[in-house]
């Protein structure tokens, strides 16, 4: 038997309806927040990730799907949308003028990661991202965005975690700073993070190893490195998020994995949730228009895991999942009368019912039984009699009583 490649998975019946459930909450609190949806390519050329991204992230170093097509070109499974996102706003100048943009997404997104619970190589986002504003008010409207969408979800026990990288030139001290102090200790460090000190050095603030861990708790710390500039954009997008009653944990060491972040970073994640806790996060990214030829174009940009959301959701909302409860259950006592019968369900979906009709021509008995399983709460039995008088009973499944209609077909 073929099956599906390793990291993939397919979303059946007993899911998707949990996951239509997600997406209509997220695109009614986007529309709520005056966002409006952008569709950008899946693949796009690899230079829109590496450039963006970063060549000495995870993500692009390892966990890329890339491949040569048929024209030589080099491109690539998009790993996130932000990118690509960007490269479409300068592309058809969404921004030129400086206007406000608001956009959001939903889609797959593609990683080489190795695979694990909650963990895929195809997997899904949805995310917003508002473009020209420099001001501390749009990273606590991405922020408060996010956070909603959880809540209306039902999801009450998320953490947020928030940080700030301040400008491109205090996070760039603070790297010289924290490379001369691990420098020193360079032996001392995981493998892993011996590699990373030469590429990526703010990647060790997430490091897991206990060594390292023990390590970084000398280590400068970032807020030392804060110009007052940084500071205050960042005691703005607090003080929004505790007047609207946001809750949120502020954690020193949260840089997130890519490069393009400046100011503030956040994160959501969930006690629900095995190792792979992270709900979602985002940040401020300043620089990323210029890549592309763009103006500087101040921006900030969230993205959630859906697939992670929706593990949450099947432990804490079941009923989310089940299947869309049938109006009526239309039972055909023999092949004669399929056309009536087909005719009458037609009818009764114009007027708006969720109605459907054995197309097995099974028993009676057989009906009845699929009726009940599915809980349809009405039932009508249509038979030769039925359709030469034009006159049938519609019985209500939930008190056994019995309507008497005489029924005009519409045409
Ligand atoms: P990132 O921008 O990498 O932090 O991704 C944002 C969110 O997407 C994460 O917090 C996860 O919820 C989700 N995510 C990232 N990678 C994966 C993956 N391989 N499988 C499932 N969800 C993922």
């Amino acid at each position: 038997m073929i099956q599906n490649v390793r990291g993939t998975r397919d979303l059946l019946p007993d899911q998707t309806q949990g996951w239509q459930y997600l997406e209509k909450i997220f695109v009614n609190v986007a529309e709520r927040f005056g966002y409006a949806e952008i569709r950008t390519p899946i693949f796009e050329l690899t230079e829109v990730f590496t450039r963006t991204i970063g060549e000495n992230t995870d993500v692009v170093s390892k966990e890329m799907y890339t491949f040569i097509d048929k024209g030589d070109n080099s491109v690539t499974l998009r790993p996130e949308m932000t990118a690509g996102a960007v490269r479409a706003a300068v592309q058809h100048n969404l921004t030129a003028t400086g206007q406000l943009q608001r956009l959001w997404y939903i889609g797959p997104q593609f990683r080489y990661e190795r695979p694990q619970a909650g963990r895929y190589r195809q997997f899904y986002q949805c995310g917003a991202e508002c473009y020209n504003s420099p001001h501390p008010e749009a990273d606590a409207e991405l922020i408060m965005f996010a956070a909603t969408v959880l809540h209306e979800c039902g999801i009450k026990d998320f953490t947020l975690k928030i940080n700030t990288l301040g400008t491109t030139e205090c996070r760039q001290q603070y790297i010289t700073a924290l490379t001369k102090y691990l420098n020193d200790k360079k032996s001392e460090l995981s493998p892993d993070s011996q590699v990373r000190l030469e590429k990526n050095p703010l990647r060790i603030l997430d490091s897991k190893d206990r060594g390292d861990i023990a390590i970084l708790q000398q280590a400068p710390i970032l807020s030392d490195c804060l110009s007052d500039e940084s500071k205050q954009h960042f005691e703005k997008v607090l003080r929004i998020l505790e007047e609207n009653n946001f809750a949120y944990t502020i954690e020193p060491k949260l840089v997130r994995g890519l490069d393009y972040y400046s100011h503030t970073v956040f994160e959501f994640t969930s006690n629900a949730l095995g190792s792979q806790d992270a709900l979602g996060g985002g940040g401020r990214y300043n620089t990323m228009f210029e890549y592309f030829g763009g103006k500087n174009t101040p921006s900030v940009g969230f993205s959630l895991g859906m697939d992670r959301i929706i593990n949450v959701l099947q432990q804490i909302r079941p009923e989310i999942f089940n299947q869309p409860g049938i109006d009526c259950y239309i039972v055909a006592l023999d092949k004669t009368v399929s056309g009536f019968v087909q005719h009458l369900a037609m009818d009764m979906r114009k007027q708006g019912k969720k109605v459907i009709t054995d197309l097995q021509f099974r028993s009676l008995k057989a009906q009845m039984r699929e009726a009940n399983k599915i809980g349809a709460k009405t039932v009508i039995v249509i038979g030769e009699e039925e359709v030469r008088t034009g006159m049938y009973k519609e019985k209500n499944m939930e008190d056994g009583s019995e309507t008497e209609i005489s029924h005009h077909f519409d045409g």
